[in-house]
């Protein structure tokens, strides 16, 4: 049984209950950094590669040596364990975008895994469920929605504003072969000024950070940015100031976070509901001509830090979408094809002239040769629909996926790496 859902829910542990997790959210950054550092280091010294077994037995070890180690649950630390050993497992798979497994940050959201074994799941009434953890017995979550599935495992989060358990659920669930509304296509453009413009003319936005809320970030981070300094002066300890500062800050970044990923799963829920296929540009080459060229036409201080704020809130929420859209497709038998993005924003849709000055501004669209009006992410939409697919959507990916992998590591040498890698964890 494989989980093939997830359900997040709003948690709301005791104040002893959330101390408790914040130490054991603490406990296993530490313990995924330094399991990270270990198997680097048997590498990169010995040759050797580390699986999760091996790192397990180190787990038990540090657990005898350390009481705050100890007082994270075993199963807890070995899922952390687990963790690790999959981000690798993705970085060596062709076929998976991921890089290299990364270092967990302090600033970081905070979660603690739980195996299915260790936890049970109850509804106690019509709004509220429990969930019993490992040490700390009962919390308790509102039930907002049906798990629909067996629980298979759990995370718990603190992302500044609020805690949350999410559960990975068996749910069964099955991909139609044809959608509900067979034919439906449409393409989809994902920009800096409009979030998402369709190729039907419609134009999807929502403002994720307020510029009052902008304006309270910026001061709130050069204020961090200040005590940081003065502690490394004075070679102190992070004052209790210093921290309440770094809380603020993470709850304004989560509020905005929530909103964006609000956003992009309904985004998501719609154009998947209403479309047998969905178009989209292939990421990355676009976001960057898109704001070279915003900056060049309206220069200008405040432009650029705008542009560039915009295009990080954005940026991240571009993948995201991505995301969203490939689950949800999962229900709806929806398919998503990846077309090149180049000169969707140049070229008129109705006669196909494509030059730099066909776009008026950033909003608008006027052809040199035909005359044709439009907005300027709603013409880009309609050539993303009308452009020619790949021959697979899954080739493209992959191609660029590996060229990319290559860049960190030459290609020889890491297949008689995995060779090498397989022969010694069967050992
Ligand atoms: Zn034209």
């Amino acid at each position: 049984m494989k989980v093939d859902v997830g359900r997040r829910y709003r948690l709301y542990p005791s104040q002893g209950q959330a101390e408790r997790l914040i130490s054991w959210g603490h406990t296993c950054r530490w313990l995924y950094n330094t399991a990270l550092e270990q198997r680097q280091f048997a590498w990169q010294q010995r040759k050797i590669t580390l699986g999760v077994t091996a790192q397990c037995a180190f787990l038990t070890e540090a657990r005898k040596d350390f009481d705050w180690v100890a007082d994270l649950p075993a199963q807890s630390g070995q899922q952390v364990l687990r963790q690790l050993d999959q981000a690798y497992r993705n970085w060596w798979d062709p076929r998976h975008p991921a890089g290299p497994p990364t270092r967990k940050r302090k600033s970081a959201r905070l979660s603690v895994p739980f195996p299915g074994q260790a936890i049970a799941v109850r509804r106690v009434n019509r709004r509220w469920g429990v969930v019993n953890l490992p040490k700390i017995g009962d919390v308790k979550f509102r039930w907002s929605r049906p798990l629909g599935g067996v629980v298979r495992n759990a995370v718990v989060s603190f992302d500044g504003v609020a805690w949350h358990v999410g559960f990975g659920v068996h749910a069964g669930v099955k991909t139609p072969e044809v959608h509900a509304r067979p034919g439906m296509v449409v393409g989809v453009d994902r920009g800096v000024k409009v979030a998402v413009a369709m190729s039907d003319g419609r134009m999807w936005n929502r403002t994720f950070v307020s510029p009052g809320q902008e304006r309270e970030l910026a001061r709130l981070k050069s204020k961090a940015g200040r005590q940081e300094t003065a502690r490394r002066k004075r070679g102190a300890t992070t004052s209790n100031r210093a921290r309440k500062i770094r809380a603020e800050i993470a709850r304004t970044e989560a509020k905005a976070r929530n909103r964006r990923r609000d956003f992009v799963m309904w985004a998501a829920n719609r154009l998947c509901g209403q479309h047998a296929t969905i178009k989209l540009e292939r990421l990355g080459v676009k976001a960057m001509t898109a704001t070279a060229r915003g900056t060049i036409a309206e220069p200008g201080i405040s432009v650029a830090a705008k542009a560039g704020l915009n295009r990080a809130v954005l940026d991240k929420g571009w993948g995201l979408f991505e995301a969203a859209l490939a689950n949800r497709a999962r229900t709806t038998g929806t398919r998503i094809v990846k077309v090149p993005a180049a000169f969707t924003s140049q070229r008129c849709s109705r006669c196909g002239n494509t030059d730099r000055n066909n776009r008026e501004s950033q909003a608008m669209f006027r052809c040199g040769s035909c005359g044709y009006q439009a907005n300027a992410d709603v013409n880009a939409a309609i050539n993303v629909r009308d452009a020619a697919e790949a021959p697979s959507p899954l080739t493209g990916r992959a191609v660029r996926d590996r060229s990319r992998k290559a860049s960190c590591r030459p290609p020889t040498q890491r297949r008689q790496r995995t060779a090498l890698e397989t022969g010694i964890s069967r050992r």
